[in-house]
């Protein structure tokens, strides 16, 4: 086989997301016999709300078999407006609302437009692995934002901001935060906006698919609710997490006039629209009864809970109350093990499957991820498996 510069160069800077080969290997393992529990993989262990499932079973008995529209169907599009309106208070136009195949791939646009050598562009480390496998794919410079654990896992406006140079030309911020569960507080986000207006020619691409998983009473703070921003801010959300729609393939994203056509062009030259069906089931997923996504969030709630108590009592293990997202990021370097060496014995030895802290880059060093999508029982028999491999 021949083989292209490109594919030299650009395909063996490109990255993974380890957590879908951990899942792999688990299921791999679990059709062996092996009993595995699961905290690996970062999506809700719900079945889709059934009034969801029906629209799309709907929209296919009324033959919606064919293309849409390539930004999504225009009553999609204004279901997207009118939930913005009412989780951040912000009148956006369906003429700026893009219509995703997964939430993934508005990050893939964003630093695809904006990636090439000589550019820099800033993501959190911790973070998810994508932002830097896409932004080296590019050849653009990754330069890690630092995610601290003394600043309960938020960025430091300030750190951000000091990491700008004239080569910047995309800043992405991820709020709740995978895999740290972390919340960037309101006033880390004024400071940062007031500082990225002396930045005005680098794009901001905010990724919050969390927002509806939050604790505590919080409210998500978006940052479209910053005017002075909005001409260069893209936002990456969709169904998910929030409505456990992993497999539905399905996110929205919100562009400014000025990238609309870019990213209308890529989606006619790569996917031409999402599929038809799955549209309409995000319409009733939005319009239609919440209460599905509030029993999930209750007991995404009791687990972190659970997890983090039990988490704690185990021997030179700390982990911090995630305020968001569903994932537990306890710091393990007291033990003694490395995250990946870690990771890997527990679910080759004990059956528990969970993700290394530097799958989400280098900081993440000295940490493991625990999906606490499972449940209570899973989860408690999973970290008492961890504390008895431990104690060994
Ligand atoms: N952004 C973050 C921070 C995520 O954690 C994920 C999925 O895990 C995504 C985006 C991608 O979501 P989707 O499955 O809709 O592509």
């Amino acid at each position: 086989m021949t083989t292209t510069p490109r594919s030299i160069k650009a395909f063996q800077r490109i990255g993974e997301e380890n957590a879908l080969s951990i899942l792999s290997r688990s299921v791999e393992l679990a059709s062996q016999g092996r009993d595995i529990i699961n905290l690996g993989v970062g999506q809700p262990d719900f079945q889709t709300p059934a009034h969801i499932v029906e629209a799309a079973i709907k929209a296919l008995r009324d033959g919606h078999h064919g293309y849409t529209p390539v930004s999504g169907i225009l009553p999609l599009r204004e279901a997207v407006a009118r939930r913005t309106l009412t989780t951040t208070g912000i009148e956006i136009s369906p003429d700026n609302i893009f219509i995703m195949p997964g939430g993934k791939v508005t990050m893939f646009a964003a630093i695809m437009m904006m990636g090439e050598p000589g550019a820099e562009i800033l993501y959190p480390d911790p973070g998810f692995p994508i932002y830097r496998s896409m932004i080296e794919f590019t050849g653009a410079k990754p330069v890690p934002v630092p995610i601290h654990k003394a600043n309960d896992f938020s960025f430091s406006a300030e750190e951000t901001l000091s990491l700008i140079t004239d080569k910047t030309r995309l800043l992405i911020i991820n709020s709740p935060g995978n895999p740290t569960g972390g919340v960037a507080p309101k006033s880390e986000i004024e400071l940062l906006v007031k500082g990225l207006e002396a930045h005005p020619n680098v794009v901001i691409l905010s990724d919050e698919i969390y927002d509806t998983i939050l604790y505590d009473g919080q409210k998500h703070i978006s940052l479209l609710q910053f005017p002075s921003i909005r001409d260069r801010l893209i936002i990456l959300n969709g169904w998910s997490k929030t409505w456990a729609m992993t497999g539905w393939r399905l996110g929205w994203s919100i562009w400014p006039d000025d990238l609309y056509e870019d990213v209308r062009k890529l989606a006619v030259n790569a996917w031409s629209c999402v599929n038809a069906p799955a549209q309409y089931a995000a319409i009733a997923a939005i319009d239609g009864p919440q209460d599905d996504v509030k029993k999930m969030l209750a007991a995404f709630d009791t687990r972190r809970k659970i997890i983090v108590e039990r988490l704690n009592a185990l021997p030179d293990v700390t982990c911090t109350m995630p305020k968001g997202a569903f994932y537990a990021f306890p710091d393990i370097s007291g033990t003694g093990w490395k995250s990946k060496e870690l990771a890997t014995i527990l679910l080759e030895e004990i059956g528990v499957a969970t993700v290394g802290g530097p799958d989400f880059g280098i900081l993440g060093e000295g940490y493991l991820r625990l999906s606490y999508a499972n449940s209570v029982e899973n989860i408690e028999k999973a970290v008492e498996r961890i504390g008895d491999f431990l104690s060994r």
